[in-house]
């Protein structure tokens, strides 16, 4: 803050003098998003020996700024102090957060301009939206020049965990469209050519020969992607008995659950380590996985992460299930205090032998919708089917659809080899896994078509999934 109302004081200066176009101007601009990566950067560095104890510390340091700053600079969390008789200091411990109300997306929409904070002039506000696949589009704000700058600072540090070094060739696909059928091309550099962007929308059995060609010519060290595409480039290498790119490190996935069966299908298909990590684009939480195991490790620095049970309390100890709820300690611009994210997780059982004393998830189980809802009410996450295994191996594509309690649709694309036998095999195994709670339609057909970002959604969940009347039960 201090550091950029400095900065704003040597813009007008020049300003005044003549110089906005001046490349000392243009240089000025770039150094604010620099510091923030640099200090960013820095602070990882430090905290990731600290104690238990210590990470605590600062997490309550950062909370009280914070709620000092939403208190007198943001109309919305004015207000929700006063409507309960609450100033910031009656909030001392973590477990004091709870005498705060929720955020949920909805609050979220309808206090927009009342959750801005006023001490920050209007150009320093980015609108963002994200949040297309729950079928609830959110827009929010960042920093401009800061946000994304302090993002990338975490993002690094969870990849230097697997060797990941600046200027590194890397593939990337996650949900972009480049390049076009026309011409057979369906990719193109970026980052003075160090990165390849590859279409994930032309990505079929007939392209996907000269995308695996483009990769092994290209070299890459690692290939970001989210799960779902990679598991498409690596069910056919699998399939086609391709042998995997020999300079790739790491598999980088994010922004989707990584279900245990994309896990084994992709170590399978590219004989690396497969490196995933959690997080949202309202930079609530972010957690990763480290050198050493796939437990999520939540950064305490990014933001205080609770998970709530369906009483509305916190769940605690090792193997406990809830609702990720967060606070952000990376935004103040835009404070998101216990922000309901609509995604279900388990608590780890801490510390890892990695030495990092860092809360952890030992699973993510997926979005609230990404669950199917059996007779009797349960949720069964999506994690329990397993389509890597031989009952799905005559099956090029499929996609759960539900619209009523009990029962789902499966849309099947069928491969040449499918028969009879393979439709009553998927319908046993899912008899069992759903333990005859669900009553499965199967329906073949043509193809199922991506999201509008590129994603491919193993379920559609059209029931009006509320929280407070499904349970959150696991069957894993
Ligand atoms: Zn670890």
């Amino acid at each position: 803050m201090a550091m950029s109302i400095g900065m704003r004081m040597i813009f007008r200066r020049l300003k005044a003098l003549g110089l906005e176009n001046s490349v000392t101007m243009r240089a000025l601009r770039v150094l604010p998003a620099y510091s923030a990566y640099r200090e960013t950067y820095a602070l990882l560095q430090e905290s990731r020996g600290w104690s238990r104890e210590r990470l605590e510390a600062y997490q309550l340091q950062a909370l009280a700024r914070l709620l000092d700053h939403a208190y007198a600079n943001v109309p919305y969390y004015r207000r929700v102090f006063d409507e309960r008789g609450l100033v910031p200091e009656d909030i001392q411990t973590l477990r004091d957060l709870e005498r705060l109300p929720f955020l949920t997306r909805e609050d979220l929409q309808n206090n927009l301009a009342d959750l801005k904070a006023t001490n920050y002039p209007e150009t320093a506000f980015e609108y963002v939206t994200t949040g297309g696949s729950t079928g609830i589009p959110v827009g929010f704000y960042y920093e401009k020049g800061a946000s994304r700058a302090r993002e990338w600072a975490f993002m690094k540090t969870q990849w230097d965990r697997v060797g990941y070094r600046f200027g590194d060739k890397c593939v990337v696909l996650r949900g972009y469209i480049v390049g076009s059928a026309k011409d057979e091309v369906y990719w193109k550099k970026t980052l003075f050519g160090r990165w390849l962007l590859m279409s994930s929308h032309h990505m079929t059995e007939e392209t996907l020969p000269a995308y695996i060609d483009r990769i092994r010519r290209f070299r890459p060290r690692f290939i970001q992607s989210y799960p779902s595409m990679a598991v498409i480039l690596a069910r056919y290498m699998v399939d086609h008995e391709v042998a995997p790119f020999p300079t790739v490190k790491a598999i980088l996935c994010g922004s989707e659950n990584l279900y245990p069966w994309q896990r084994s299908l992709l170590e399978e298909a590219f004989k690396c380590r497969v490196f995933s990590w959690y997080g949202n684009s309202e930079q609530t939480v972010l957690a990763g996985e480290c050198e050493e195991s796939t437990h999520y490790h939540i950064f305490p620095e990014y933001g205080i992460v609770e998970l709530i049970g369906r009483d509305g309390r916190p769940v605690e100890g090792p193997g406990a299930m809830g609702e990720v709820v967060a606070t952000s300690l990376m935004n103040p611009i835009f404070p998101l205090i216990r922000y309901r994210t609509m995604d279900v997780a388990v608590l780890g059982n801490g510390p890892c032998s990695c030495g990092r004393q860092y809360p952890l998830l030992e699973k993510v189980e997926g979005r609230l919708h990404e669950f199917i809802v059996t007779k009797s009410r349960r949720l069964i996450s999506m994690t329990a089917v397993n389509m890597h295994s031989d009952v799905f191996d005559n099956v090029a594509q499929f996609q759960f659809y539900q619209k009523k309690e009990g029962e789902v649709l499966l849309r099947i694309v069928r491969k040449p080899g499918y028969t009879d036998r393979d439709t009553e095999y998927i319908l046993r195994e899912l008899e069992k896994k759903f333990e005859g709670d669900v009553d499965v339609t199967i329906r073949f057909v043509g193809k199922i078509p991506r999201t509008r970002r590129g994603k491919y959604q193993f379920l559609i969940q059209d029931l009006p999934l509320d929280e407070r009347t499904y349970r959150y039960e696991s069957h894993g």
